[in-house]
């Protein structure tokens, strides 16, 4: 990979007006409510400089320190999916005119050109994983691919791993390879800025890049490691499909159960779940209605509603099926694990249920470890 630059802190806004200049509304994190958010930004100054993240189970806390650092965490509850995969959308209309015939019209918005600054490794692996699920099966969601084709890529490489990270075991990070149009390595002074596409080379073009030098670089390379270092949960790797439906009776799933809520959190923030439900919303006049899809999760009981019986009552048959799922059955139908590692299913779950936690309870000393 070329490595064209370095912009200096002090220019780092020149990054966003060079986006603005190309076409780009910028989507950046800042600190809401105590936590990162992805919104529309129009200023460096919005982004979360000097925030550091605290996050265990169940718990994330905000601290602002006085460094200078705008990417010294590792992520939020959401990135990259809400702005691909909507939370709640209408898909089409439907009205009925003087005759009583019915005029049906696709609703797909134009989306205008956004870029994403601070993305991260995890959510590119899951956008990958989203982009193999809403484009390259027999069907292309219409929805999802107007987005997607409006996005560009901003990534930062990791430097600050939560405690709950395990993207190192899962294979996805904390350093972005590909997928990107630019890449930045955030040090004290500024950012080592690399292009990872033919759009990332000509916003290089236009930006006051000065030559890198070495001592840069190896700080770049050892702030990397360390960050690999850093993380201690690890997930089994590999096909776990056989290893976790040979054990669908262990009593583990029944113990977590006991703890879980059965809320859908862990399914809500996690950058690769897709369960979605749709419904038709009939205006009061009769005359139309809206077909709608929405987020849905596997620890709803409508989620597993078909003709009159809930086919997973308990929670414990929704648990397992949760993990059975991302770890195992997606393999069959992705050729990966549904798991990127990014921990939010881990800090967002309002009893601290750790997925790495329950693999090893269930799978115990089996020989995929
Ligand atoms: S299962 Fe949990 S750790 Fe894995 S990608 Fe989803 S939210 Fe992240
Ligand atoms: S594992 Fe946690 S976040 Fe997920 S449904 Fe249960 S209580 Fe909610």
């Amino acid at each position: 990979m070329d490595i064209p630059g370095f912009l200096p802190r002090q220019q780092f806004g020149e990054l966003l007006q060079v986006l603005e200049r190309s076409g780009y509304r910028c989507v950046g994190p800042v600190l809401r409510d105590g936590a990162i958010a992805y919104t529309e930004i129009a200023s460096v100054n919005e982004l979360p400089a000097g925030v550091m993240m605290q996050t265990r189970p169940g718990s994330v806390r905000a601290t602002v320190t006085q460094l200078p650092r705008y990417f010294s965490w590792a992520n939020g509850p959401q990135a990259l999916k809400p702005l691909l995969f909507s939370p709640r959308e209408t898909l089409w209309q439907v009205s009925r005119g003087d005759q009583g015939q019915l005029a049906f019209s696709e609703s797909i918005d134009t989306p205008s050109p956004t870029a994403v600054i601070g993305v991260r490794s995890c959510d590119l692996a899951a956008l990958r994983l989203q982009d193999q699920h809403f484009l390259q099966g027999e069907y292309s969601d219409p929805w999802y691919a107007a987005r997607r084709n409006s996005l560009l890529l901003v990534a930062v490489n990791c430097t600050h791993p939560d405690e709950t990270c395990f993207c190192a075991s899962t294979g996805d990070g904390p350093d972005a390879e590909t997928g990107f149009d630019l890449l930045l390595d955030e040090l004290d002074s500024g950012f080592v800025v690399r292009p990872g596409s033919e759009v990332g080379n000509r916003l290089c073009a236009d930006l006051p890049l000065q030559p890198v030098r070495a001592d840069q670089l190896l700080k770049v390379d050892h702030a990397r490691q360390a960050a690999r270092d850093a993380q201690t949960r690890t997930l089994p790797a590999g096909d776990l499909c056989d290893a976790l439906t040979e054990r669908h009776a262990h009593p583990r799933w029944a113990e977590v159960a006991e703890r879980c809520l059965s809320c859908g959190s862990c399914t809500q923030v996690c950058p690769t779940c897709f369960c979605n439900s749709e419904h038709d919303e009939a205006r009061l006049d009769g005359a139309s209605s809206e077909h709608v899809r929405q987020w849905d999760s596997c620890f709803t009981e409508g989620h597993s509603y078909i003709h009159g019986l809930v086919v997973r009552k308990e929670v414990r048959h929704r648990y397992r099926q949760w993990l059975t799922h991302k770890l195992g059955t997606w393999h069959r139908q992705y050729g990966r694990s549904g798991c990127v590692g990014c921990g939010r299913c881990i800090a967002w779950c309002p009893v601290g249920i750790d997925i790495c936690e329950e693999v090893s309870a269930v799978l115990g000393d089996s020989d995929v470890y």
